[in-house]
């Protein structure tokens, strides 16, 4: 038989419970459904605050991640999610710098601890070329791999790439979620190099990939939520210094060039990422401010300069930007 006390304790108690539910559900509704993470804005220097070039996008429950970059493992693990816990990734050609992350990815995602335990294959999308390398990558490893099957009883199927090589056009459509491949220009040599489209109830984010100066691009982005988009920079007198300074800005997009495409795709939120500035150690290599400064000059709608870990929350009608702490 409850004493008055009690009943007393256990009215408060159930008022209590019925004034937090609201909170809680709140905050269980307040996760966004679309989220597009920088895990690094890098190239080829290997820069503490830049890493690799690698982008999480979080759409519907899934996780999907655009190139893995130097130290993608470290920037996952750093917001505390789960290496295993990438349902695909998505390569946008086969430079070094936006590949040079998946063996630790692909290896480290294996292991039964918190920060790994993929269940499954590890499945890969990418240009021609993708299958060979992630066989190779896999066979690489091949000593750790027999030591953990036997050592620790590990299945193998959950270090096994599952690589599909993509041509242009839709290539993902699961849980309402479209990863459309959109072949972009990084010169005659390094083809087919590709930029993706993502698709979500209704909104989207475009990343562009490594490429040169490519309408078809703004095209393929026009009205898009979150466009992010490579640049490339040098001062006159580095370029004038030698010619193969010259070489490796063609490859990719000026910032004047990068404010046309923006200004032709009219994204709700543009931002730049994989930064390359050239340097020769003694002409220093332009600051944000001079690639900012360059940019706006053809373009006058919003832009982010992005950072590793500069975080875009994509809502129904605006895009939320939250710089890294
Ligand atoms: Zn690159
Ligand atoms: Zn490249």
């Amino acid at each position: 038989m409850p004493t008055k006390t009690t009943k007393r304790l256990l009215a408060s108690a159930t008022l209590l419970a019925s004034l937090l539910a609201p909170c809680l559900n709140a905050q269980a509704n307040d996760e966004p459904d679309f989220e597009v993470i920088m895990l690094g804005v890098g190239s080829p220097p290997p820069f503490m605050h830049r890493f690799g070039p690698a982008t999480l996008i979080k759409a519907g429950g899934k996780y999907l991640l655009v190139d893995a970059g130097r130290g993608v493992t470290q920037r996952l693990w750093q917001l505390k999610i789960p290496l295993g816990r990438v349902d695909g990734l998505f390569v946008t050609h086969l430079h070094s710098d936006h590949v040079v992350g998946i063996p630790d990815l692909l290896l480290t995602g294996w292991l039964s601890s918190p920060f790994g335990g993929r269940k499954g294959n590890f499945n890969v999308w990418g240009p021609k070329g993708t299958k060979s390398m992630m066989h190779h990558i896999r066979l690489a490893y091949q000593g750790d791999v027999d030591i953990r099957v036997k050592d620790q009883g590990f299945s193998e199927e959950n270090v096994t790439p599952n690589t599909v090589e993509i041509q242009p056009g839709l290539i993902y459509d699961q849980d309402g979620i479209q990863v459309t491949a959109i072949e972009v220009n990084h010169g005659e040599l390094i083809k087919p190099a590709f930029g993706y489209r993502v698709d979500y109830d209704g909104r989207s984010v475009v990343i562009s990939g490594d490429t040169k100066y490519h309408p078809p691009l703004a095209e393929a982005a026009k009205g898009t939520d979150l466009f992010i988009h490579a640049v490339g920079a040098a001062k006159p007198e580095l370029l004038e210094s030698r010619l193969s300074w010259k070489t490796i800005l063609n490859h990719h997009t000026e910032p004047e060039d990068v404010g046309r495409i923006f200004e032709q795709a009219q994204p709700k939120m543009a931002a730049l990422y994989h930064f390359v500035t050239l340097t020769n150690g003694q002409i220093k290599p332009p600051t944000l401010n001079d690639i900012s400064a360059r940019l706006k000059t053809t373009y006058s709608g919003p832009v982010t300069i992005g950072a590793d870990l500069t975080r875009f929350v994509i809502g129904k009608d605006k895009v939320t930007v939250i710089p890294p702490e």
